[in-house]
């Protein structure tokens, strides 16, 4: 039965990539009927945020990840938070070290730096020289008390064999292998707060949570010799692995890093934009991993029906802030009425446009702007710049649309428009349609000089929505200021 699993270390919040490790896990599980299991790596307490955990959780459960165990669903493997599992691995690193496996290892900081920076001055990839070389088993105990004695405090290695060949069929990349000699030296398995470091526990943990296949982030590709050395140690089988290709802005065409600027990489930037977390999951499945066929739009059940892990991509994935906005825009067109409404009056209140307790009237406005604009928006933050002519000041006319002004006919059509305007029973998108028609008859201006001028006159620019409906959005008062200001 397949199980597989999430680990986020809570030093941060819910990224692009993570979330997309996160939603192939989940995928692979739900389509394989196994089971997706969420586990905290909180052992680095020095990077670790307040809100880490939780803000991870919340983003996952946004997107409509959830998952059958973890800190908050208790199941057989607990618990799901590492730094409550020490008394698991305390005798795990003690049976390796009575085994002769593991050592500990009194080099300082200092003395490892400087070994690092030797190397480097000679041009070699820096790596831990075993500091016991030559020793006799009575000469290694020596020198270790006589390091306890000043206050030391050891880490533990693990010892890896001389000249031994790590492979691995990845799910992604094919046949992965590395030389044991190659990895940086003996690894540390223990660090010296006595906290277990991640390639020891993640392992463990693996391993005791009978986690059958590993999907992450290409980043972790030089780990998996280590972990591989680990399970080794232990006689354990090792999962299935499979590395996901990396993330590049494809704007600049690098790889996408936390600290790149031109792009938001966080699940809830979006989400306070007003992003649709159904469009997320859509575009964030489709980075390096594609469905047979052409078609985008898919859904959840569709995404889980579908996956196999097969077809995620060796090459790089692109990720294009574009293609997320036209994702986006798809679900919005495609929305319930209330669901969009309900979003944008969240952003119409964060941007003070409204009052932050709408009455019904605002709401039935709001649902009718919602309505003018859907075609173009992408999300829903973008409405209150959208539709700005709604909220501000309405702005000066620019050249383009003076000259439109100008024409003899407009006149004509703007003042007869004006009048009507201000008579009108009642004052609906239907009605203002109906005179608009009528104008042209009495007139005989037609086409874009009869609405052009209107256009400009009500609204104040010269594209905008559909006609009508915004004018009666406007409401009578505002259109007949603006008529004025404009024939003034
Ligand atoms: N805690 C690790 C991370 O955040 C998990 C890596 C793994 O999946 O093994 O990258």
């Amino acid at each position: 039965k397949i199980r597989v699993r999430y680990a986020p270390s809570p030093t941060g919040h819910l990224h692009i990539g993570n979330a997309r490790t996160a939603l192939f896990n989940y995928l692979f599980a739900r389509h394989n009927k196994g089971t997706f299991v969420l586990r905290i790596e909180d052992t680095d307490t020095k990077r670790n945020i307040a809100d880490g955990e939780k803000s991870q959780m919340d983003n996952l459960a946004w997107l409509g990840i959830d998952w059958d165990e973890g800190p908050d669903k208790p199941g057989n493997y607990g618990p799901y938070r590492q730094s409550e599992r020490k008394d698991i691995y305390r005798p795990l690193i003690n049976e390796l070290l009575e085994k002769g496996l593991a050592y500990e290892s009194y080099m300082t900081e200092e003395e490892l730096e400087a070994q690092r920076e030797e190397q480097k001055a000679r041009g070699e990839a820096p790596r831990y020289v075993y500091e016991y070389e030559g020793m006799s088993e009575e000469e290694i105990k020596e020198v270790q008390a006589k390091a306890q004695a000043k206050g030391l405090k050891p880490v533990v290695r693990i010892r890896l064999p001389h000249d031994k060949v790590y492979e691995w069929d990845d799910i992604v990349k094919g046949k992965v292998s590395f030389n044991s000699d190659t990895i940086g030296g003996d690894f540390v398995i223990q660090k010296r707060d006595g906290m277990p470091t991640y390639n020891f526990a993640v392992v463990v943990d693996d391993h005791l949570m009978e986690i059958t296949h590993v999907l992450r982030g290409d980043d972790h590709v030089a780990n998996t010799p280590k972990q591989l050395a680990v399970y080794e140690a232990f006689g354990w089988q090792a999962p299935v692995f499979g590395h996901m290709s990396l993330i590049i802005n494809s704007e600049t065409g690098k790889k996408l890093s936390k600290r790149d600027e031109t792009v938001l990489q966080f699940i809830e930037q979006y989400r306070s934009l007003g992003y649709l977390p159904e469009a997320m999951f859509n575009f964030i499945t489709l980075l390096g991993w594609s469905p047979v066929g052409e078609s985008e739009i898919f859904s959840k059940k569709d995404f889980i029906k579908m996956f196999d892990p097969k077809r995620l991509s060796k090459s790089p994935a692109a990720f294009d802030s574009k293609k997320l906005e036209w994702i986006n825009n798809q679900y919005v067109k495609a929305a319930d009425s209330d669901e969009i409404t309900d979003s944008s009056l969240k952003q119409l209140i964060k941007a003070e446009k409204i009052a932050s307790d709408p009455d019904v009237m605002t709401i039935q406005w709001v649902r009718q702007l919602v309505n003018l604009y859907k075609r173009q928006m992408s999300y829903t933050g973008q409405l209150a710049e959208m539709a700005e002519i709604f909220f501000n000041e309405p702005p000066v006319l620019d050249e383009a649309a003076k000259a439109e002004l100008a024409d003899p006919s407009a006149k004509v059509v703007l003042d007869e428009f004006a009048k009507r305007m201000k008579t009108l029973p009642i004052f609906d998108a239907v009605s203002i349609q109906e005179t608009i028609r009528e104008i042209q008859k009495e007139t005989g201006v037609r086409g874009r000089k009869l609405y052009m001028p209107i256009r400009i006159a009500t609204t104040r620019e010269m594209h905008g929505p559909e006609l009508a409906p915004s004018i009666e959005l406007l409401g009578r008062k505002k259109v007949l200021r603006h008529l004025e200001q404009t024939l003034t």
